[in-house]
């Protein structure tokens, strides 16, 4: 962003107004983490304040400080459409392009007449934002949110409430630290954070440790499932719809999965894909370790997008249909695939 448009979102900020904080569909710990964060931020300055997600999130985000306040634009629709239709303002955090709240809510935010800010660190933004503050080079929005504070020379406001929820957002999108965007100014933050009152440890329980039964039960299926493809440096699981009930599926109960592709010794590409009777398609994630980017691919064959290393998709075939077409994809990938370094 540049110093004109920094003063010119501190000037909108100056003065009470009526804002709006959007996270993309199926919201993780950043996109949530950050919209509540800022929930917290703008009310302490006087703002009226609304977060209205797409729809719901994983149970293990919901003991977020301000989780109670977010609305659900898919079932409290009207409340939801009042709200944006209140705002002056609206923060589009965690994602590149209106889709990525699914149709219906695009179509509201489409009509919105008021100024958008767009924080978030995915590939190839849209230029839908009246100001974008993007960064495909930091690990977290929530990073770009503390960044943000800092910008607009205000990162001293921030409360215990609002570090935690930054601290999930960074936590989260760095795998707990480990992925290569993890940066020594990500830590830094995360240690400013902690000095701010963010309860490191407990918000690590809070999301990895609270487990269900069932939950390790579909993990263990999904391992059971697992396919190796050696020549291409690949790994992929598959999860049904009939295995999702069996095991009593719950809304993040597949979430980090892909990671245990990545996880075996040679694997440099790793895919989940996931039956979704409901939306009636598979919904895939893609894994990469070095330069092999998924965004691009999920980009040219599903649908989809994201950053180089994590990127997700969608596929309106059956299960196998779609399992064999990615099959099919790979032998033109072969050398990238064989060039990509495990880090
Ligand atoms: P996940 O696989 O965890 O759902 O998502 C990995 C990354 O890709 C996230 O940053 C997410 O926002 C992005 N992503 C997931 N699904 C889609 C999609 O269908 N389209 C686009 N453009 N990005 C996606
Ligand atoms: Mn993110």
């Amino acid at each position: 962003m540049t110093p004109k448009e920094i003063k010119e979102i501190s000037e909108l900020l100056q003065e009470p107004t009526t804002i709006v904080l959007v996270p993309h569909k199926n919201a993780d710990g950043d996109a949530i983490g950050s919209a509540l964060a800022m929930y917290h931020y703008l009310k302490a300055r006087g703002h009226r304040v609304k977060v209205v997600a797409p729809n719901d999130y994983p149970e293990f985000l919901k003991w977020l400080p301000g989780t109670a306040n977010v609305l659900k634009f898919d079932k409290q629709n009207n409340q939801s459409k009042r709200a944006i239709a209140a705002a002056k303002i609206i923060f589009l955090l965690d994602f590149n392009d209106l889709s990525r709240v699914g149709d219906d809510m695009q179509k509201t935010l489409e009509t919105f007449p008021g100024v958008f800010i767009m924080i978030d660190h995915h590939q190839q933004p849209t230029d839908v934002a009246t100001y974008l503050f993007s960064d495909t080079s930091i690990c977290a929005t929530a990073q770009m949110v503390y960044h943000f504070l800092e910008l607009i020379k205000d990162e001293n406001a921030i409360s215990k409430d609002m570090a935690t929820c930054l601290y999930t957002g960074i936590l989260t999108d760095t795998g707990s630290f480990r992925f290569p965007n993890t940066s020594p100014t990500t830590l830094r933050i995360a240690a400013k954070l902690i000095e701010k009152g963010a309860n490191n440890a407990r918000i690590y329980n809070n999301i990895y440790d609270t487990n269900s039964y069932n939950r390790l039960q579909l993990l263990g299926q999904a391992l059971q499932n697992l396919k190796v493809v050696p020549k291409y440096k690949t790994a992929y699981i598959t999860i049904s719809e009939e295995e999702k009930r069996k095991y009593n599926f719950q809304k993040g109960d597949t979430e980090g999965v892909v990671n245990y592709a990545l996880s075996i010794k040679g694997i440099v590409f790793g895919v989940i894909f996931i039956e979704d009777s409901e939306q009636k398609i598979i919904k895939i994630s893609f894994r990469s370790k070095g330069h092999f980017s998924v965004n691009q691919f999920a980009r040219n064959h599903f649908e989809g997008g994201g950053h180089d290393n994590a990127a997700g998709g969608k596929s309106n075939l059956s299960m196998s249909e779609t399992v064999l077409t990615f099959l099919e994809l790979l032998p033109e990938y072969q050398e990238a695939l064989a060039k990509s370094d495990e880090i």
